[in-house]
């Protein structure tokens, strides 16, 4: 399932003369961004995290609306003349809230990290803010006084946070050292079952009880099941938690009805968060959807943590989200759940060991170190092959984060530009050609090198060739052609 019909000479029209404009100041950026659509429709693309976006969304992004200030919400702006921003924050939200089915949507921050930010600082705001609030007698923290900062500061420090582990496929906003969200949060994390790799609710459920969360996080950027959400919301309610879950990699599965029910974040949590350029194939960025006790807290997201909007991306973000209300995007949504299991089991069939051996998503976790290769091996050969792809720790992983034993891999990508269960299977196929021609070189000590190895001669050629042949079938953007 493609991306909806656009006119291909228009769009080839609009790049064109972009590109002469651009040109005429910066020939080098012309000539990068022509190399990188060059790039894009000769490759495999199997990062998880990555799609196409429209031509209409991706047209969106240029223009003047990126010239103006709008700090503030729509109707209540710190700047004059913000009309024409209104229009687009407001329809994007109304799409963003139509589409999810959410009480509120905050769709200002710029990326998924932003996102996550403006969720946390409204969720301290809501639950810790408020009494000390009340007891000072101020209405908002900006009426504090100094003393009553310090104690409003005491009380944000040490906040608690659950969530999934890193090694399990959680995310580094979700509490890790690297991360503000690590210094800001005390955390405490739950991981999968090491015999199923499953997530085990019972553990989440007493580790909750245990730890007395202040916010109890799901959600994952490397875990090929589904969540059920309904559950970690019982969780969350024993302890008096805060539901937060951070659908950045599956918001596509969520606008596509694939995930309904108890599976559906948006009704069971108090506040989802979100990027729009992942399964969601929309334009770089993030956004917050919440119930509407959480509403007041997440539109402060500027100033506390964001500064003017990018409303010529909010922009873009309507656009995408009207895509995603089509019906076409259901069809779209389905078809990358099924070819990731098409692709799990093209894996496994040829003898590939697969994190919980399946997947219910739109991703799937090879462990390769059956091939006697590291993550960092694998992902290297397979892109000397023209499949791209990335490396990533499995549960419990004995070569830590940085070589890890397994390369993760997704469907949006390739389903956007047509692919279906035949070129899926003859992926899966030439990624196992790759994998089991590679071999690590030895270190002068006569161990394994972790980094270096060889593929075997002919074979990046050879499967450069079979991918050329499925992706002439299935071309980026047919008819755009920049001369
Ligand atoms: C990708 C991702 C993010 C971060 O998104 P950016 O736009 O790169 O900041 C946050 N959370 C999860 C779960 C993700 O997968």
């Amino acid at each position: 399932m493609t991306h909806q019909p656009f006119d291909a000479a228009a769009a080839s029209a609009a790049y064109n003369n972009a590109l002469q404009v651009i040109a005429s100041v910066e020939p080098t950026i012309a000539g990068a961004i022509k190399a990188e659509l060059a790039d894009q429709r000769s490759s495999l693309k199997l990062i998880a995290s990555e799609n196409y976006a429209s031509p209409a969304t991706l047209l969106t992004m240029g223009n003047w609306l990126s010239d103006k200030y709008a700090e503030g919400t729509v109707g209540h702006r710190f700047y004059a003349g913000c009309q024409n921003v209104d229009t687009v924050e407001q329809t994007a939200a109304d799409h963003a809230r139509e589409l999810f089915g959410a009480p509120h949507a905050y769709v200002q921050p710029h990326s998924g990290i932003d996102a996550n930010l403006v969720a946390f600082w409204a969720i301290l705001a809501q639950r810790i803010e408020s009494p000390t609030l009340a007891e000072a007698g101020a209405k908002h923290v900006n009426d504090l006084s100094d003393e009553d900062w310090i104690k409003l500061r005491k009380a944000l420090g040490d906040q608690k946070m659950l969530g999934m582990s890193l090694d399990a496929g959680g995310h580094l906003t979700h509490g890790f050292r690297p991360n503000i969200s690590g210094k800001m949060f005390n955390q405490h994390s739950y991981g999968t079952d090491p015999e199923t790799g499953l997530l085990d609710y019972d553990e989440v459920a007493r580790k909750a009880r245990e730890f007395k969360p202040l916010i109890l996080i799901a959600g994952y950027s490397a875990y090929p099941r589904k969540v059920d959400f309904a559950k970690m919301r019982e969780i969350a309610d024993e302890v008096g938690a805060t539901l937060m879950v951070d659908m950045a990699h599956f918001a596509g599965l969520v606008a596509g009805k694939v995930f309904t029910g108890d599976f559906d974040p948006v009704p069971h949590a108090h506040v989802t968060t979100t990027t729009t350029h992942k399964s969601l194939r929309g334009p770089r960025g993030g956004m917050v959807l919440c119930q509407p006790e959480y509403a007041d807290a997440v539109d402060r997201g500027c100033p506390m943590v964001l500064g003017g909007p990018l409303s010529q991306t909010m922009a873009a973000k309507a656009v995408a989200l009207a895509e995603a209300r089509q019906p076409s995007f259901q069809t779209y949504a389905q078809a990358v759940a099924d070819n990731a299991v098409t692709l799990a089991e093209g894996l496994m069939k040829r003898g590939v060991k697969l994190v919980t051996d399946g997947t219910e998503n739109h991703l799937v976790l090879l462990d390769v170190s059956s091939y006697g290769i590291t993550g960092r091996q694998a992902e290297s050969a397979l892109l000397d092959a023209g499949i791209v792809t990335n490396r990533n720790a499995v549960p419990r992983d004995p070569n830590g984060a940085w070589y890890t034993s397994g390369v993760r891999i997704g469907t949006p990508a390739l389903t956007t530009r047509g692919f279906g269960a035949d070129e899926f299977d003859r992926v899966a196929e030439l990624i196992v050609d790759v994998l089991s021609s590679t071999t690590p070189t030895t270190t002068a000590a006569g161990a394994p090198s972790k980094a270096k190895y060889v593929l075997a001669e002919g074979v990046a050629d050879k499967t450069r060739a079979a991918s050329a042949e499925i992706l002439d079938k299935h071309p980026l953007y047919p008819g755009l052609e920049l001369s």
